[in-house]
C-alpha cells in the first residue's frame, strides 16, 4: 500500500527528470506498482480509508511521485457528485493535439509532492487529445476537456519534471489571458 510517506515531496531531483517510457510487456512488478497507484486514488478519496491511513486526497499520481522515473500516472478523476469522470491508468502518455483555449481551476491546484499552499491560475489546454497506452499495452486515444484535461495535463506534466506551480505567471498569479474558462 503506498501511504503519504512514500509520496516524493518538492525538491527532491526525481520530479524534475524526464521520465523514461516503458516497453511492453510490462513486468509483474511494474503492473502491480500501476495497481497501487491506482488503489491509493481510490482509497484517498474514500474518506474512512483516508483518515485512517492519513491519506491526503488526489485525482492523479503520477510515477515519479513515489520515486520512479518511468512513463506511467494513475487518473481516478470524479465530478461533485463523487461520479467517476475519469479512470485510468497511463502508460507513456502522448499530448497528440491540445485547444489554444485555456482552462483553469478557480481555487488553483494542489499536488501530493507539495505541501505547501501555492496560489494563483494554472492555466492548461481545455482540451487534450491523448494516446497512451493501458498496463496491458492496448493503445489509447482519447479526447478529454474541461476538469478531467487539467488533471491529465498535470500528470503528464509529472512525467516531464514540471510541477504545477511552474505555469502560474509570477508577476500576475491571477492574470489570465481573456478567453480562458474558470472552472468552479
Ligand atoms: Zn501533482
Amino acid at each position: 500500500m503506498i501511504l503519504m510517506h512514500d509520496i516524493v515531496r518538492d525538491g527532491d531531483p526525481v520530479l524534475r527528470q524526464v521520465a523514461k517510457p516503458l516497453t511492453f510487456p510490462l513486468s509483474d512488478e511494474d503492473k502491480k506498482f500501476a495497481n497501487e497507484m491506482m488503489q491509493y486514488l481510490i482509497d484517498s478519496q474514500d474518506p474512512k480509508i483516508a483518515q485512517k491511513h492519513q491519506l491526503r486526497a488526489g485525482v492523479g499520481l503520477a510515477a515519479p511521485q513515489v520515486g520512479r522515473s518511468i512513463q506511467m500516472a494513475a487518473l481516478l478523476v470524479p465530478d461533485d457528485k463523487g461520479n467517476i469522470l475519469f479512470k485510468d491508468i497511463f502508460v507513456n502518455p502522448k499530448i497528440l493535439s491540445e485547444s489554444v483555449r485555456k482552462a483553469c481551476l478557480a481555487e488553483g491546484e494542489g499536488c501530493l509532492s507539495v505541501d505547501k499552499d501555492i496560489e494563483g491560475y494554472v492555466p492548461r489546454p481545455d482540451k487534450l487529445k491523448i494516446r497512451y497506452y493501458t498496463i496491458d499495452g492496448e493503445e489509447k486515444t482519447i479526447r478529454l476537456k474541461d476538469y478531467p484535461a487539467i488533471v491529465a495535463s498535470h500528470e503528464i506534466d509529472h512525467l516531464n519534471g514540471h510541477l504545477f506551480y511552474d505555469r502560474i505567471n509570477k508577476e500576475n498569479p491571477f492574470t489570465l489571458a481573456e478567453d480562458t474558462i474558470v472552472i468552479s
